[in-house]
C-alpha cells in the first residue's frame, strides 16, 4: 500500500513526524510531500501568482513552496510515477473542528485527495492551553491515529468524501462517528497593534471562539474527551433549497 503524507504545518511540523510513524504501522511505502512553510488557514488555495518550486530532502521526502492543495498536485503529478492508495493529513497542531473546516488546511489537502479519486483521510490534534508548547499534545494522535485508521483502510468511501478525525486534547475515552458541527458566529478576535515603524496592523486570532455543543457533533464528541470522526463530502448543495430557490426565477 502506498501512503502519501501532507501536513499543513509545513514540512518540518512535529506532526507530519508522529504521522508518518503511524502511516509506517501499515506501509514501508511512504512518501511525505508538504508545504516548505507553515500554511495553517490557507484552506483550498492555489498558488497561482508565483512559481512553485519542488524541493528534495529524499528519495520519498519533498517539500513544495506552496500551499496543501499544491503539495497533494504535486505529489500526485511530479513526484509519484503511480497514485497513492491513501493520502493522509496531519496530524494537524490544533482543532479542525465544525465550521474551521472550510478555512483548514489539512482537510483542504485530503479534499484535494478526494477530488483525485484517492482515499484522503485529514487527522488533528486538539490542544489545550498547557500542552500547546509541547509534544505532549500528541500522545493522542499517536494512541489512537492507527486504531482509526485500520477500520478505514477498507471502508466504503462514497466519491467525493473523504474522513476528517480530530483527537482529543486529554485522555481520549473512545472513538465516536459524528456530524460536523457548527459555531456559534463570534469570530473571535481581531488583534489591532503598531508595528516597530508605527503602521497599524490587524492580526487573526483563533481564540475564544464560542459554541453551542449541539449534539452528535464533531464538536460535542471532543469535548466529552473522545476522537471524533467525521465522514466529509464535497458536494455543498443545499438540495431542498434547489426547488424553493428555482421557483423565485420561473417566469
Ligand atoms: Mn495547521
Amino acid at each position: 500500500m502506498r501512503i502519501l503524507v501532507t501536513n499543513d504545518d509545513g514540512y518540518h511540523a512535529p506532526g507530519l513526524t508522529v504521522l508518518e510513524e503511524i502511516a509506517a504501522q501499515f506501509s514501508d511505502d511512504i512518501w511525505v510531500c508538504a508545504p516548505s512553510e507553515e500554511q495553517s488557514g490557507a484552506g483550498h488555495s492555489l498558488t497561482l501568482n508565483q512559481p512553485v518550486r519542488l524541493q528534495k530532502f529524499g528519495d520519498r521526502r519533498f517539500a513544495v513552496t506552496g500551499t496543501p492543495t499544491d503539495s497533494v498536485m504535486m505529489g500526485l503529478r511530479e513526484v509519484l510515477d503511480s497514485p497513492p492508495d491513501l493520502i493522509l493529513s496531519g496530524v494537524n497542531r490544533g482543532a479542525n473542528l465544525g465550521d474551521d473546516i472550510t478555512y483548514s488546511g489539512t482537510v483542504s489537502a485530503a479534499i484535494e485527495g478526494a477530488l483525485a479519486g484517492i482515499r484522503s483521510i485529514a487527522l488533528s490534534q486538539v490542544y489545550n492551553g498547557e500542552t500547546r508548547d509541547t509534544d505532549a499534545e500528541f500522545v493522542n494522535a499517536r494512541e489512537w491515529g492507527p486504531k482509526v485508521i485500520q477500520p478505514l483502510l477498507d471502508a466504503p468511501f462514497a466519491d467525493r468524501t473523504l474522513v476528517n478525525v480530530n483527537f482529543p486534547p486529554g485522555p481520549a475515552k473512545g472513538i465516536r462517528v459524528v456530524r460536523q458541527g457548527f459555531h456559534d458566529y463570534l469570530r473571535g478576535s481581531i488583534v489591532e497593534g503598531r508595528d516597530p515603524r508605527g503602521h497599524r496592523y490587524f492580526w487573526f486570532g483563533l481564540h475564544a471562539i464560542e459554541h453551542t455543543l449541539d449534539h452528535g457533533t464533531d464538536l460535542e464528541a471532543i469535548d466529552d474527551g473522545h476522537v471524533a470522526v467525521t465522514p466529509l463530502q464535497l458536494d455543498l448543495t443545499h438540495y431542498s433549497s434547489i426547488d424553493t430557490l428555482g421557483r423565485r426565477f420561473e417566469e
